[in-house]
């Protein structure tokens, strides 16, 4: 095989390789069946086995308490940004958002197409450098639900600590972030990830929610739309996205042979501080977008003296087997993506050419 590019790209991203290999080994035939998984049919002892399989790694992994249902989704995390007002916001009633970047901005755009919003706190007055204080903050009780975007990943923030919302449901989107740390799933009524960055490929939405959430679902919405459709039928409802579960399960058992998520955190600090100390270390030649306290540890994001230095950057970083570290269009600059599966390695050849680029720049 070829060498594996140093992946930084922001999603769909890199995959952990031994989880290619197994997925590459059982192509063609599915343990010992004849056939591949995609196959097969949905109902078949198989899938049931891997659906099932599958929710359980992510209950044991995710220390998700008892009293939730997982489900697997399709129509990615932008769906869900219509399908929760669609189920909770209830006319008369106001959803809260918090404004920390570019995918809250969409999810409280799409909310408002179906009720009243409330913004509870905001960055954008800091051009979202940062995720808002939210250790103060008191709730309107009668708020439908707070909606948080647990990491920007355009903009590159990340919450360090959740807020407590009393008896408001928090609902919080990590696509960019599930699984890189341990997290008090408690705190949640509910969690939803597009599967494109750390769980595997584009394709199926995982969405954990409390189960009282499902109690009052509205009878007058799309049927497949209704969260409590997925949750009593197991999300069999109709046909999975069979492959992509399927992919998310190896994921699932790689993250667990690796240590879990404490161990995932871990090597995710070791990783994203040896670029953020190339940033803070280079004397102003790199600079870091996002305040010390509110830094991802998925996606780090950095600019230069100018856009021409930026662009050179980003060219010669291609040239020696990099990928992905031009910053998202909308916000130019440099961004790395340094989800679960990018390996040590690659962020230690990454901070060695960033100290490379300088000497030669400066
Ligand atoms: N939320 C966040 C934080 C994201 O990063 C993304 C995708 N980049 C989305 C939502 C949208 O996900 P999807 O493409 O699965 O709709």
């Amino acid at each position: 095989m070829s060498k594996r590019a140093y992946n930084f790209n922001a999603g769909p991203a890199a995959l952990p390789l031994e989880v290619l290999q197994k997925a590459q080994e059982e192509l063609v035939e599915y343990r010992g069946i004849g056939m591949s998984i995609m196959e097969i049919s949905h109902r078949s002892s198989q899938y049931e086995e891997l659906n099932a399989e599958t929710q359980q790694l992510l209950k044991e992994l995710f220390a998700i308490p008892d009293g939730y249902k997982v489900m697997f989704m399709q129509g990615g995390a932008s769906t869900q940004f219509a399908t929760i007002p669609m189920n909770f916001l209830k006319p008369g009633q106001t959803a809260g958002y918090v404004l920390t970047g570019a995918w809250a901005d969409k999810a409280l755009k799409e909310a408002k197409l179906f009720g009243e919003t409330k913004i509870v706190a905001s960055s954008e007055a800091d051009k979202f450098t940062r995720i808002p204080d939210l250790s103060g903050l008191q709730l309107d009780p009668n708020l439908a639900y707070l909606h948080i975007t647990s990491n920007e990943t355009i903009e590159g923030s990340q919450y360090a600590s959740y807020p407590d919302t009393g008896n408001v449901p928090l609902i919080g989107d990590m696509s960019s972030d599930i699984l890189c740390r341990p997290v008090d799933v408690s705190k949640f009524s509910m969690i939803y990830a597009g599967a494109q960055k750390n769980l595997g490929p584009s394709g199926v939405t995982v969405v954990i929610m409390r189960e009282e959430l499902l109690a009052d679902s509205p009878k007058h919405i799309a049927t497949m739309l209704r969260y409590d459709t997925h949750a009593k039928n197991d999300s069999l409802y109709n046909t999975p996205p069979v492959y992509s579960v399927y992919m998310v399960n190896l994921v699932l058992k790689w993250i667990k042979e690796n240590g879990g998520l404490t161990a995932m955190e871990k090597r995710n600090r070791e990783k994203t501080d040896l670029i953020y100390n190339a940033i803070d270390g280079s004397g102003g030649f790199y600079r870091g977008v996002i305040a010390p306290e509110s830094r991802s540890i998925m996606n780090i994001t950095f600019r230069m003296k100018d856009e021409e230095l930026e662009k050179k950057f980003a060219k010669e970083s291609e040239q020696h087997g990099f990928v992905g570290l031009k910053g998202h269009r909308s916000v130019g600059g440099l961004r790395a993506s340094t989800y679960n599966a990018v390996p040590y390695e690659a962020c230690k050849a990454l901070a060695e050419f960033m100290a490379d680029f300088q000497r030669r720049n400066s």
